[in-house]
Order: structure tokens, then C-alpha cells, then sequence
């Protein structure tokens, strides 16, 4: 059950230089998680704890994944993974299990990174129906503090999360000693859809006539996610037109495809 619900990685392949449009985002968490797992000396000769856990919000696909990947390579720390929907379990005590492998598994494998990703599972605001389910869900909330007070802030185990629903969350899990750093990473700008174009078309054979900015601005309110996929759609325009080029006129195919499946998406779904 352990490797079922746990993604580990020794040492993700995600650099910095691999998320656009955030910048100010990295400088903080690098600040938060990085320094202290690789200088905790700084930390001691001043005086402070480093936050004890960061927690990323913001909708999804902007790169809250790639941030938490991005520190472990960093650092050479082992990525562990946890979904917080998966620790919502059926029997009693299942819950709390889980949490304890997967701060076993960190102590065994430290630097470690733990990312809980959808943290909301397990930590939304309590609804007036008490019942058994929200108990034992809440239970698994307590086991998680209870591990995050137990290791020491300084050492080699940090603690990240992500939800897009931080409106839903208890409050209770950001107080100090919790994830008391909190970082919001936004849907990206004109200039950081540009910077994520870039990115994403590096590998790509991509003709000198594609003109980034315009379609940035063409992507106002697209995610990291969504322009991926529009560089990957692109990209098949170019094959199916038998050109081993990928030009801007794909670009705008691309865009006119996923435009008219989102709107279809939303009749079919009405
Ligand atoms: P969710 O909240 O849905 O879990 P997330 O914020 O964790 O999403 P990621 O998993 O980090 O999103 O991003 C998914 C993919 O989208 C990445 O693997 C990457 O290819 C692309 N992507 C997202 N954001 C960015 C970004 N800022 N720069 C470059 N690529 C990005």
C-alpha cells in the first residue's frame, strides 16, 4: 500500500531555470526550505527555527509541484510525494498509518522532502455534519502535526504543501510551528506566459517567426499546465502538416483547437 500512495524520486530533474514566471515565488521558498536543509548553520548562529512547514497555494498547474521538485534537486534530497486525497481512508487509523510511513520513509532516506499535495483533503474547515468520516479525517490531520512537531526544524526533513482551495482550509494548520510560511503562486503574467512559452518550446524545433509575445497575450488566463499542452498541440499541427518545423500559424491552430474543446467541454457538461 506504502508504494501505491507514495511517488518517491532520489532526485527529481527539475531546475529553477525550469518554472517561468515566479520568480519572486522561488526566492522565497528557496529561502524557506532550501537554505535550511543546505546552511542550517545560518539558522543557528542567528538564533531562529526556519518555518516549520511551507504551504503553496494558488489554482492549479502554475508550477507548485515543480517548485517542491525544484528544491529537492536542489539540495539532493529524496522527493516524496503523498496526495492528501489519498490519505482520506475508509477504516480507522488507516489515515494516521500513512502518515507515519511517510515520515518513516523520509527519516530513512533524509534530506528528504515531503510534499502533500491537495493538503485540502484532509485539512478543510470542519462542516456542522459530525460525522465518523470528518472524525477520522481529522485524526489524520492531528497525526500529521503531531510528526511535523516531532522532528526537529533544523534538520534534514521539510515539510511542503499545496492546495488550490485555501479558502477551505482550517486555520488551525497555519499557526506557528505548522506551515506558518505561506506562499501564493498565481496564474502567470504576460511576462511569465512568455517566459513559460519559452521553456516549453526549448526542446522543441520551433521556426525563428513565432512571435512569443503575441501569443502570451493571446493565453491571458492559461496556467503553466495549459500552455504546455499548447506547445505539445503545436507541435502536432506541425506533424500533421508533415513539417518537421513547428511555426506560429500551429501555435494559433493549437490555441482555435483547445479554445473550441473548452466550449464544448462546457455544453456537453450542461
Ligand atoms: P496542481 O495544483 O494541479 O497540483 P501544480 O501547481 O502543482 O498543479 P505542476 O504540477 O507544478 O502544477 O505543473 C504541471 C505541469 O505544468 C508542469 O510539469 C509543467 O510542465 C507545467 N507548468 C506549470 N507551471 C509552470 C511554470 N510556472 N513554468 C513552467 N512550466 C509550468
Amino acid at each position: 500500500a506504502r508504494a501505491q500512495s507514495m511517488e518517491i524520486t532520489e532526485r527529481p530533474q527539475v531546475g529553477y531555470e525550469d518554472i517561468g514566471g515566479i520568480d519572486e515565488q522561488i526566492r522565497e521558498v528557496r529561502e524557506a526550505v532550501e537554505q535550511p536543509l543546505a546552511e542550517p548553520e545560518v539558522f543557528e548562529k542567528v538564533g531562529i527555527e526556519p518555518p516549520s512547514g511551507v504551504l503553496l497555494y494558488g489554482p492549479p498547474g502554475t508550477g507548485k509541484t515543480m517548485l517542491a521538485k525544484a528544491v529537492a534537486n536542489k539540495t539532493d534530497a529524496t522527493f516524496i510525494k503523498m496526495a492528501g486525497s489519498e490519505l482520506v481512508r475508509k477504516f480507522i487509523g488507516e489515515g494516521s498509518r500513512l502518515v507515519r510511513d511517510l515520515f518513516e520513509m523520509a527519516r530513512e532516506r533524509e534530506p528528504a522532502i515531503i510534499f502533500i499535495d491537495e493538503i485540502d483533503a484532509i485539512a478543510a474547515t470542519r462542516t456542522e455534519s459530525k460525522t465518523s468520516g470528518d472524525a477520522e479525517v481529522q485524526r489524520t490531520m492531528m497525526q500529521l502535526l503531531a510528526e511535523m512537531d516531532g522532528f526537529e526544524a533544523r534538520g534534514e526533513i521539510r515539510i511542503i504543501a499545496a492546495t488550490n482551495r485555501f479558502d477551505m482550509l482550517d486555520r488551525a494548520i497555519l499557526r506557528p510551528g505548522r506551515f506558518d510560511r505561506l506562499i501564493e503562486v498565481p496564474e502567470p503574467n504576460q511576462e511569465g506566459r512568455e517566459r513559460i512559452l519559452e521553456i516549453h518550446t526549448r526542446g522543441m524545433n520551433v521556426s525563428d517567426g513565432i512571435d512569443f509575445a503575441a501569443l502570451a497575450e493571446e493565453t491571458d488566463g492559461y496556467s503553466g499546465a495549459e500552455i504546455e499542452s499548447l506547445a505539445t498541440e503545436a507541435g502536432m499541427f506541425a506533424i500533421r502538416a508533415d513539417r518537421d518545423e513547428v511555426r506560429h500559424e500551429d501555435f494559433l491552430e493549437a490555441f482555435e483547437k483547445i479554445e473550441n474543446d473548452d466550449s464544448s467541454d462546457v455544453i456537453s457538461s450542461a
